[in-house]
């Protein structure tokens, strides 16, 4: 994957005046050619973290995972400021019809939704919330021309967090505290900060989907916020993060910003699934809700999916279930999966 390293890099550097500088009220926050800069913006009330997500002041990161706030029927409507030229509205458009093409999710014009995603040429790259939050967001982009780029944006729309935010993540990657940059970030005031809470985890545990995805197009690269000018994927004394064994070979895939990998159209898929899957889960024995974060039991899964539908089972060891009578497809949503009589 790819090298895509220093695009992230800069896409922070651009990002980070935005921390920390509270809006002037009188900044009309509906105003799209307000610029980030130093002298104005993120409004009163948000914040930055991660280099490019903006959320409320008091936004719970330990708790922020994707899953609580999705698009209901993965319907999400768009406009386009006016300073987004068609060009760029087809690449951006391009990226919305990756996801698509991978997940039951369908980014449509906007035609006087209260819901809605807004998205802005700037001088840097983020997205407002994680998921859906209700009332207008913004997604601001610079890297156009960066497919990838425009796809990670949007994963955080529809409500995927960055990948080394999983709890699992120190077992997969190495954070180099040493090479993180203790002035290029800034703190509530605006003065010069460490960076290190950039690579907070996230996520309390129970939310990791799938494989720890070096390939993920969420993954930060290996240089982000690097305290090196110029920064080598594999300088040990520069880069941020550095792949464990024995998965070294993934340096340099880490951070790419090529598209969606298997995993994130997987995962996105579980998150806004087609209609007829159904999910299960041997831990549940009842709440039937059936989506693949609140899965039915088996028993519960098998009564509900429509015929020729597709029940996903979570890992984990299904029994006592009998004779299944109508036509339906079992599938394991990532490995160990265990049937018995
Ligand atoms: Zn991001």
């Amino acid at each position: 994957m790819h090298a895509t390293t220093k695009l992230l890099a800069a896409g922070w550097f651009l990002a980070a005046p935005l921390f920390g500088q509270l809006a002037d009220s009188a900044t009309d926050p509906a105003e799209d050619l307000a610029k980030f800069t130093r002298e104005v913006l993120i409004p009163e009330r948000l914040k930055l973290i991660d280099g490019d997500i903006v959320v409320p002041i008091d936004f719970d990161e330990s708790r922020a995972t994707f899953g609580t706030s999705l698009w209901p029927n993965g319907r999400v409507p768009y406009e386009f400021a006016t300073n987004v030229g068609s060009t760029n509205e087809q690449r951006m458009i391009a990226a919305m019809q990756e996801w698509e093409s991978l997940a039951d999710v369908n980014f449509a014009p906007r035609n006087g939704e209260a819901d809605y995603i807004r998205i802005i040429s700037d001088s840097f790259n983020a997205s407002e919330f994680l998921g859906r939050n209700g009332g207008r967001q913004r997604v601001w982009i610079t890297s156009w021309t960066t497919h990838g780029t425009l796809v990670h944006e949007l994963g955080h729309v529809l409500g995927f967090y960055h990948e080394q935010s999983r709890a699992d993540r120190n077992t997969f990657v190495q954070i180099n505290f040493n090479n993180v940059s203790q002035t290029a970030c800034t703190d509530s005031n605006g003065n010069p900060a460490s960076c290190n809470s950039q690579f907070t985890i996230r996520d309390p545990g129970d939310s990791e989907h799938g494989p720890y995805d070096f390939g993920s197009v969420m993954h930060y690269g290996a240089c982000a916020f690097s305290n090196c000018t110029t920064c080598a994927a594999t300088n040990n004394s520069c880069a941020t993060i550095t792949v464990l064994a024995p998965n070294t070979a993934q340096q340099t895939l880490i951070g790419q910003r090529v598209g969606a990998s298997f995993w994130d159209g997987r995962v996105m898929s579980f998150l806004y699934p087609e209609d007829n899957w159904v999910f299960a889960d041997d831990q549940i024995s009842a709440i039937p809700f059936g989506t693949f974060l609140d899965p039915f039991g088996l028993a519960q899964a098998l009564l509900i999916v429509p015929n020729n539908g597709k029940v996903w089972l979570k890992p984990g060891t299904y029994g006592g279930v009998g004779r299944i009578e109508r036509p339906m497809k079992l599938e394991a949503t990532y490995t160990a999966v265990r049937i018995l009589n």
